[in-house]
């Protein structure tokens, strides 16, 4: 069976290997490529953030921290393990994940900075995009999978017989699907220079503000904000500014690092992950699998073996 997936994100990527590695001919058809997908522009690391339902989100996380701890091995994926450490304004529920990552502990509340109440500390993988993404097309490219740039208006353009359409197309999905249910979560980052500092993401959590801090091989994303509903793509230099202040205000060696790039990314806003069989015809089928929200990473490879083991019941 012919499988065209719409979406050269984190998401058709896995989810063409995925299906590659079942024996499918794969084609991915994107307006946009890596490096110019939201993908690419997440920091990124695992952390179920802004994805929903919870049930279906547990079994997708858990897969892909296991193949996350797996690519940890392949040193051309860009995967590390990094540790997480997260701060509250007043002391949290435990995450549901505690358990599923490494070394999760509460942190002393001595440790704990000015304006917040308590912490944890845990193992989670960190993913280098700007080194994994191009692993995963080249993965798909060796696996035989086939990569076409094109903008497709509407899923009908791509109707055939005997032919399975992967809809990984992020927030695009509005349009494509005539979806309005999925709407943009803007992310605004800065790339700084490395000061130096150890593989350790801080990630403090206060009102509407978030503020992280994931120091990377070859730089430093301090971030951020989850603006829904705002479809801009210009970084905001208002913005840029507190995202720095309230970074440095963490973690004061950051106190002058060199800005090498400001970004902006829209996740994916659902209110549940969409992943699910469509007809679209007597032997045309459509499987959608978008609406990550801020967890694209985190759920990428359980959702594509999900998709996969759909695909393999319809062909
Ligand atoms: C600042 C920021 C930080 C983040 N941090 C994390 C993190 O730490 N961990 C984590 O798990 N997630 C994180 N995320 C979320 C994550 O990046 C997204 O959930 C994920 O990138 C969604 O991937 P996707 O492949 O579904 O969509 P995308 O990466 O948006 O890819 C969509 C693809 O579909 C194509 N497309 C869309 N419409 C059409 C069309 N009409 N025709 C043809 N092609 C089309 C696009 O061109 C693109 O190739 C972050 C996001 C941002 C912005």
């Amino acid at each position: 069976m012919e499988v065209i997936v719409i979406g050269c994100g984190v998401s058709g990527l896995s989810c063409g290997i995925r299906l590659l590695e079942r024996g499918f001919s794969v084609t991915i058809v994107a307006e946009q490529l890596p490096p110019h997908t939201t993908s690419d522009v997440a920091p990124a690391f695992w952390y179920p953030f802004k994805a929903f339902p919870l049930k279906r989100i547990q079994r997708w996380g858990q897969l892909s921290l296991a193949e996350f701890y797996r690519l940890m091995a392949v040193p051309e994926a860009g995967v590390s393990a990094a540790t997480l450490v997260e701060f509250y304004p007043s002391p949290p529920s435990p995450s549901w994940w505690a358990g599923l990552v490494r070394h999760y502990e509460p942190i002393p509340a001595s440790d704990v900075p000015p304006g917040y109440q308590a912490g944890y500390r845990a193992e989670t993988p960190l993913i280098e995009t700007p080194r994994y993404m191009p692993y995963l097309l080249a993965r798909f490219g060796q696996l035989g999978g086939q990569v076409e740039q094109k903008r497709i208006s509407h899923l009908s353009e791509l109707v055939g017989p005997g032919r399975l359409i992967v809809n990984c197309s992020g927030v695009g999905a509005r349009e494509l699907a005539g979806d309005e249910t999925v709407y943009p979560i803007r992310g605004q980052i800065v790339r700084v220079r490395q000061p130096g500092l150890d593989r350790q993401i801080v990630n403090a959590l206060s009102g509407p503000a978030l503020t992280y801090i994931v120091p990377r091989s070859q730089d430093c994303v301090l971030g951020g904000t989850a603006e829904e509903h705002n479809w801009s793509l210009t970084p905001e230099p208002a913005t840029a500014a507190a995202i720095i202040e309230r970074a440095q205000a963490l973690m004061p060696t950051l106190a002058g690092a060199e800005v090498l790039e400001h970004l902006v990314g829209l996740r994916p806003g659902r209110n549940e992950v969409r992943l699910e069989l469509e007809r679209l015809g007597p032997d045309c089928a459509v499987i959608h699998n978008y609406g990550h929200g801020g967890a694209g990473f985190t759920l990428s490879w359980g959702c594509a073996q999900e998709v996969a083991e759909l695909a393999a019941k319809v062909a």
